[in-house]
């Protein structure tokens, strides 16, 4: 199927009601893999960080991760799941190169956390529930690197290389309960869902959650039925998809292709697929029916996980603030309008705002640095404003500086400017440029006189009382002090010199 083939977005909601189903993978932040010692670090040669356990070997037993448990509950807590008493992990059995053990330790009919939500915040700031089914433990594959071909896929390669660091990383799975009512904001609800979702795991300090760098990765599965009807329609399931925009145009993209096959008296078929960044499309993957059957059996070498209640509820109560309350809570201290917020959010700038402030600066100010200046140079860098080279703390310092009257907005502009082309802390950049106002009365008496003198017909006018023409001989001193001077006091001079009431 090529991209025109496609029933416009609005046709297809005009039939059909999508449902949805969302599994995300998340790799814990653990010092050491789940089942080994080994370290987690990725940075490393190939296949350096590996021991017989995460090799497969014959006889190696695997021992669980205390801190990979710990996570698992914490995440399970957050969304609001229920967590077992008493559970196993168990083996998903299958063949790949990447998975030396010929199995995949995994939870399956016994996860850690079941039966929870979460609630989104939608664009126009409505709440959305969505349903969770289970988080459960598991453990990562190696990486498998295809050589030779034109693409990187296994398809035209004539060799492949193996890496087992990853082998062993401890995830967590945390699948959703068929998603339904959301009609046509269904791919708004599922970007949503993995953002809030990305912010809680951030917030719970389990893992990074980075995207980009495959620490967090979602599947779409996506069905239509025909609006009206119950029965859910055969799903697709779009493998890991790994940016918000991408999990949004995935499930926009499987809405719109399976109105057209329906439409057309086809059906669809169960089966996985390949998200394409480029334009958003999906193409077919294996096919995937009910019977796929991976011999799960309870993990034989591993004891069952059994928090105990207390432990369960000590972490209950070690939970930070949920990260959309705490918004709600920071919108109002702000006294931000809900726009901002998400303006706010989606430039990655809270934690910086918030550091700001604590740093000393006043709310709005912070904000004001942060979603300004910064934001424009990080945009233009094409960086994320924490890969600026600035702190809170310099932020701060030049709010501080702005407030004492040192600068003014013009001069803290430059300020920054130096603090991020590496000359210095604030302080340091203030000195080196010779950035301060000119508030010593002296030098702008002086300066005033000049620029009356030099601009005389102008000086008359204010004289004759049109004393918005003040603004030009301001003006003027400003550019002779180059931006230096204090332009409130500055208009004063003026004013009094040429003897007329401000
Ligand atoms: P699998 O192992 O095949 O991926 P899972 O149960 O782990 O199955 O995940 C399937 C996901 O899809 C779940 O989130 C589930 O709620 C959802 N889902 C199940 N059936 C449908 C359907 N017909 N349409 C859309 N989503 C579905
Ligand atoms: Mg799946
Ligand atoms: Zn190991």
């Amino acid at each position: 199927m090529t991209v025109t083939d496609l029933v416009s977005y609005e046709d297809a909601l005009a039939s059909y009601d999508p449902v949805m189903g969302l599994e995300v993978h998340v790799e814990l932040g653990t010092k050491t893999k789940m089942f080994c010692g080994c370290s987690t670090e990725l940075k490393q040669d190939a296949n350096s960080q590996t021991c017989p356990v995460c090799l497969g070997l014959p006889g190696a037993l695997p021992v669980v991760n205390e801190i990979g448990v710990e996570s698992a509950i914490k995440i399970g807590l957050a969304l609001n799941c229920e967590i077992a008493d008493w559970c196993r992990f168990a083996r998903k059995n299958y063949f790949y190169p990447d998975m030396p053990k010929n199995f995949q330790t995994s939870q399956y009919d016994e996860p850690i956390a079941f039966n929870g939500y979460l609630d989104v915040q939608l664009e126009d700031g409505e709440i959305f529930r969505v349903q969770i089914e289970r988080a459960h433990m598991e453990e990562d594959t190696g990486k498998s690197t295809h050589v030779g071909g034109a693409t990187g896929r296994i398809h035209g390669a004539s060799h492949s290389l193996l890496d087992y660091n990853r082998a062993g990383i401890p995830l967590i799975e945390i699948v959703t309960k068929p998603i339904e009512g959301a009609g046509a904001r269904a791919p708004e609800v599922a970007k949503a869902y993995v953002a809030e979702l990305r912010e809680l795991i951030k917030a719970l300090g389990v893992s990074d959650a980075r995207m980009e760098m495959g620490q967090m990765r979602c599947d779409v599965n996506l069905s239509l039925r025909p609006n009206g009807t119950e029965t859910f329609g055969t799903r697709s399931e779009t493998k890991n998809v790994n940016s918000l925009r991408s999990v949004e145009r995935a499930a926009r993209f499987e809405i719109q292709r399976h109105a057209a096959v329906l439409s057309s008296g086809g059906t669809i078929v169960q089966e996985t697929r390949h998200f394409h960044e480029e334009d958003g499309s999906t193409t077919a993957g294996r096919i995937k029916d009910n019977a796929e059957d991976y011999r799960y059996f309870p993990e034989p070498d591993l004891v069952p996980v059994a928090p105990s209640r207390d432990w369960v509820e000590e972490l209950r109560k070690g939970l930070p603030e949920l990260p959309r309350l705490r918004r709600a809570r920071l919108k109002e201290e702000w006294g931000v309008s809900e726009h901002d917020m998400q303006s706010i959010l989606n430039a990655g700038a809270v934690d910086l705002i918030v550091a700001t402030i604590e740093a000393g600066a006043p709310a709005d100010q912070a904000r004001k640095w942060w979603m300004g200046e910064l934001a424009r140079n990080a945009n233009e860098t094409g960086r994320g404003l924490d890969e600026l080279p600035i702190t809170p703390e310099q932020v701060a310092r030049v709010a501080a500086l702005v407030a004492k009257g040192d600068l003014n907005d013009k001069l803290a502009r430059q300020v920054i400017e130096g603090v991020l082309a590496g000359e210095g802390d604030p302080d340091t950049v203030v000195e080196k440029r010779g950035l301060k106002v000119v508030s010593d009365e002296g030098a702008l008496s002086t300066a005033v006189d000049e620029a009356i003198a030099g601009n005389a017909a102008i000086a008359d006018k204010i004289r004759g009382g049109k004393v918005a023409a003040a603004g030009a001989l301001v003006g003027a001193v400003m550019k002779a002090t180059r931006g230096q001077a204090d332009a409130a006091r500055v208009r004063e001079l003026i004013l009094e010199k040429l003897g007329v009431e401000g």
